[in-house]
């Protein structure tokens, strides 16, 4: 990241009050020009002399913060007393061991959580945004951190504001500003100059960055980048550490918490118990802590979140990014997906192939957006169809641009397709575009379903053209424009007819008209004001195909079989969104009373009853309204569903907030909607959002797999030393024994299961239920079994080479390695919940191997090195015990795949 180094010139700059001076001022002393903007090597000077428009923020927690939260763990906190009264005990060794644990486990700790969350936060970088600027006279798209002082800069609603912003120009803007100023209600915006004194909530001719327009349209000169703007200056805006916290995660830490108090009263009862035997209090003590070591899982957090940081890097691989960790654990359970038709499950490749003006329709060839493909030469002597093909043209905010041989839109896909269309027919856009003149344009808003642009036409008239949904366009038309120029009544039968035909092909159908007004109209306004009982005269139809991604119906299968509902929401028209669902696959309940649609008109219409039926019954939803996506999620959760949920612009904010998982689209979404999002989809498909429920699951799956791999170490040393007191026997474990214990058999053998690749099925099954317990029955016995496993064969192989005379150490030696063996034999019946583990490749995940390995080395070390012995009061062992331990694993992993197939029989 580059740094920004403040000079002078910038430094002068900040101190300004620039919503107090005039617009003139500003143009002058930032050297700009507000219609041609910078220059290429104005701006290059610039971005060296003030640096890239990135803010810098302050550090995160620094590093050493983060280092001794590590040490704020009940668990290291009983360490550290061991550790203490060990020392007062003059137990050196044990006392330095301890605390080398309790460091070590910590640095591993921090490392791993800095891991997670750098992966997280490179993940946001990912998702750059761009800015629409005036730059060499040329309107274009930009990198947001390349913006200068002095850039012109055009805002639009969805867009976030890029830096701080001095406003010129300006339309029904609205701002949501609630990141600097805490206002929760969108400010509106406003030219003018302000008293210099005028507080930051109410610098009404301002923009700033951070902020998000959520409505309307500007233009501004940008007068601060970078740090210097006023999010830059605000320290503690800077979204800080990210949020490694999930409801899982939660729970998990709850469940430690009161597994901890157990254990803890436990160790209690333990130390009285030892002090009734009348043993020493000093080692009644250690057998107290040895019992708290071993007991609690200290590598359960770690792991849960590393788990999921896996799971986050498989997500971005195949193109869901997730903004925010708990989604990684929802996924899995999601039982809904609502996704937008449009660019989602379709390509948002547009094509118009048809037309219709003056009661008549036209084919046109060619596809994509090469200009490349006729349009029938009658047009040319038809007014209706020189309106329709010139209105494409005009009003129209987007471009087409040639790259490589590749025809590409920038701006709305809808658009584009209507400006080849324009171009096939031999018009020429240029041109066009100089002898109409644009005077003012209400932009195109979803909820609105239309656009206006006022032209220039003659001496006398202005013109106003008009294209939107055949709905919105038709009920203000009264009247038509025929072939020869003249005007008639608009049969609205007979274009209802041709609606109808075309839609129900799966075509997009987008409709024109036109109005004459005085040439003194300048502007919008009138039109705005008294727009809805305007009367406007009818040119046509241009209809547009918008093919399926294949991919989106092999997905849409895929979910289906695994118990995941698909919904189509869409702004199109109802028999366009029939046509495609049914192209791809998505049906609604047969049986239903609600037909295979509901429009948002229908919808509007229904009680609270027949929402909460529509909702689950019904899979296609046509013309609905964003407020309408925010009712159907609230409809679908009350029936405890998972919901995952798209959208795209401003207005999807508030549903992609309610849903269990808001989706945003990474390309053609709104700053708005990503900020709204728990996760943003790299390239609009659908079929990443399916992949990213399997990755979902799988994470889950991983999770249940660790822990109930990790949970019988712990319960299995704490029975050993229980009964061992219990029955006033010798400690078969120490306390540094349980310590190494936990630490390499969590990092070498359990971590190894995050790493395990999907199992086959995983798409068949149904979503996992939110609220089903993270443990099954099956599981908990499980745990149970290989705990008594491990405390029979450690407490066995203990009393047994005592008997047979070993040395203590070698004995206890015996036993922790037991648990090693066991727990490297019973991390391979692990890999598969339930199924055989016989019949799968260790090549699906080496890790388990290198693991396993690793672990093997180290213990060989703990055993066999002098100095281990040393530390850990261990000792070599004989060959015969290692046969019988090995023995003893390779019984515990088939008696564990045996009970698996039980369950698998009685499931069936
Ligand atoms: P969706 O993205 O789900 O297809 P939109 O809300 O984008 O829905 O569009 C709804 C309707 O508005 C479209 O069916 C079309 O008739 C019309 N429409 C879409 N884009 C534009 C545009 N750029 N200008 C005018 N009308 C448009
Ligand atoms: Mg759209």
């Amino acid at each position: 990241m580059e740094k920004h180094s403040p000079n002078t010139a910038t430094t002068k700059v900040r101190r300004q009050a620039w919503h107090s001076q005039s617009e003139q001022d500003i143009v002058q002393q930032l050297n700009t020009n507000t219609d041609n903007g910078l220059s290429s090597q104005e701006i290059q000077i610039r971005l060296e002399r003030d640096g890239r428009n990135i803010i810098t923020g302050q550090a995160m927690m620094p590093a050493w913060k983060r280092l001794l939260l590590q040490f704020h763990n009940p668990l290291i906190y009983i360490l550290l007393v061991a550790t203490l009264v060990t020392t007062i005990l003059g137990e050196y060794i044990d006392a330095g061991v301890i605390l080398l644990v309790v460091l070590i486990n910590a640095l591993i700790g921090f490392m791993q959580e800095s891991k997670a969350e750098q992966a997280i936060n490179s993940l946001k970088k990912m998702l750059s945004s761009n800015t629409t600027v005036i730059r060499d006279g040329k309107k274009q798209s930009v990198v947001t951190t390349d913006l200068v002082c002095g850039d012109i800069v055009v805002l639009a609603s969805g867009d976030k504001v890029p830096a701080d912003i001095r406003l010129y120009q300006c339309r029904d803007l609205q701002i949501d500003e609630s990141t600097l100023t805490g206002e929760s209600v969108p400010v509106e915006k406003q030219l003018g100059e302000l008293e210099p004194n005028t507080v930051l909530g109410d610098r009404q001719n301002m923009a700033f960055a951070g902020t998000l327009v959520t409505y309307g349209t500007a233009q501004g000169i940008i007068v601060a980048t970078g740090d210097n703007t006023q999010t830059g200056q605000i320290a503690s805006m800077i979204a800080g550490a990210t949020q490694l916290e999930t409801p899982l995660t939660r729970k998990i830490h709850a469940f430690s918490q009161l597994l901890l108090w157990v254990i803890l009263v436990l160790a209690g009862v333990t130390f009285f118990i030892g002090l009734g035997y009348g043993l020493p209090a000093a080692d009644t003590f250690m057998a107290a802590v040895a019992l708290a070591v071993a007991a609690i899982p200290e590598g359960l957090p770690a792991v849960v979140t590393i788990t999921l940081a896996i799971g986050v890097r498989r997500m971005a691989k195949r193109n869901a990014i997730i903004r925010k960790l708990s989604a990684v654990e929802t996924l899995g359970s999601t039982n809904v997906i609502c996704s937008d038709k449009t660019g989602t499950l379709t390509e948002n490749q547009m094509t118009v192939q048809k037309l219709y003006a003056g009661g008549s329709a036209l084919e046109v060839t060619g596809s994509g957006y090469a200009p490349h493909g006729e349009v029938p030469d009658i047009w040319k002597e038809n007014t209706a169809f020189q309106h329709l093909l010139r209105a494409g043209l005009l009003n129209n905010d987007s471009r087409l641009l040639e790259k490589e041989d590749r025809w590409l839109v920038e701006g709305d896909p809808t658009e584009g397709a209507l400006i080849a269309c324009g171009l096939k027919a031999g018009l020429d856009n240029a041109s066009c575009q100089q002898t109409y003149r644009r005077l003012d344009t209400i932009p195109f808003e979803s909820d609105r379903q239309y656009m206006a642009t006022l032209h220039r036409f003659d001496e006398q008239h202005n013109l106003i053209y008009l294209k939107g949904s055949v709905e919105q366009i038709s009920r203000r038309c009264r009247q038509q424009l025929m072939s020869d120029g003249s005007v008639v009544t608009l049969d609205h039968d007979k274009l209802d007819e041709q609606v109808t035909q075309w839609a129900s092909q799966g075509l997009r159908v987008l409709a024109f008209a036109l109005q004459w007004v005085d040439h003194h109209e300048q502007t919008l306004q009138r039109f705005n004001q008294h727009e809805g009982e305007a009367n406007l005269i009818f040119l046509g139809l241009q209809a547009m195909i918008d093919p399926p991604r294949a991919e989106a119906i092999e997905a849409i299968k895929t979910c289906q079989k695994a118990g995941v509902q698909v919904k189509m929401f869409t702004g199109d028209h109802a028999l366009t969104a029939k046509a495609i669902a049914s192209q791809i696959g998505i049906a609604s309940d047969t049986h239903s009373d609600f037909g295979a649609v509901l429009t948002g008109q229908q919808l509007s219409a229904l009680d609270d009853e027949q929402l909460m039926r529509a909702c689950r019954e019904v899979s296609v939803f046509a013309r609905v309204a964003p407020e309408q996506k925010l009712q159907l999620v609230n409809a679908l959760q009350s029936h405890q569903l998972v919901v995952a949920m798209t959208g795209d612009g401003v207005n999807d904010a508030p549903a992609l907030k309610q849903a269990d998982i808001g989706i945003a689209m990474g390309i053609s979404g709104t700053e708005v909607a990503k900020e709204a999002s728990d996760m943003v989809l790299t390239d609009d498909n659908f079929s990443s959002i399916e992949a990213a429920v399997e990755e979902g699951r799988n994470v889950f799956d991983n999770l249940i797999k660790f822990i109930t791999w990790i949970l019988p170490t712990n319960l299995g040393q704490g029975l050993v030393i229980m009964v061992a007191i219990v029955f006033g026997l010798t400690l078969p474990i120490l306390p540094v024994q349980a310590l190494w214990l936990n630490m390499t058999t969590a990092v070498f053998l359990g971590l190894m299961l995050a790493f395990e690749p999907k199992e086959e099925g995983i798409m068949q099954r149904q979503p996992r239920e939110l609220k089903q317990p993270i443990l099954s029955r099956e599981i908990v016995g499980r745990i149970i079994s290989v705990s008594s496993l491990l405390l029979l064969g450690a407490f066995g192989l203990f009393q047994w080479s005592v008997a047979q005379g070993a040395s203590l150490e070698e004995s206890r030696s015996i036993a922790v390695t037991l648990f090693v063996v066991v727990q490297s034999f019973f991390l391979l019946n692990c890999r598969r919940l339930n199924g055989s583990i016989f019949t799968m490749s260790w090549q699906t995940n080496p890790w388990i191997v290198v693991g396993i390995a690793s672990m093997i080395c180290a213990q060989l070390a703990f055993l066999y090195l002098p100095f281990m012995n040393v530390l850990f009061q261990s000792a070599p062992i004989s060959a015969s015990y290692w046969v019988v331990m090995v023995g003893y694993g390779i019984a515990v992993m088939i008696l564990i795949e045996l009970e698996k197939m039980l369950w698998r029989r009685m499931k069936r």
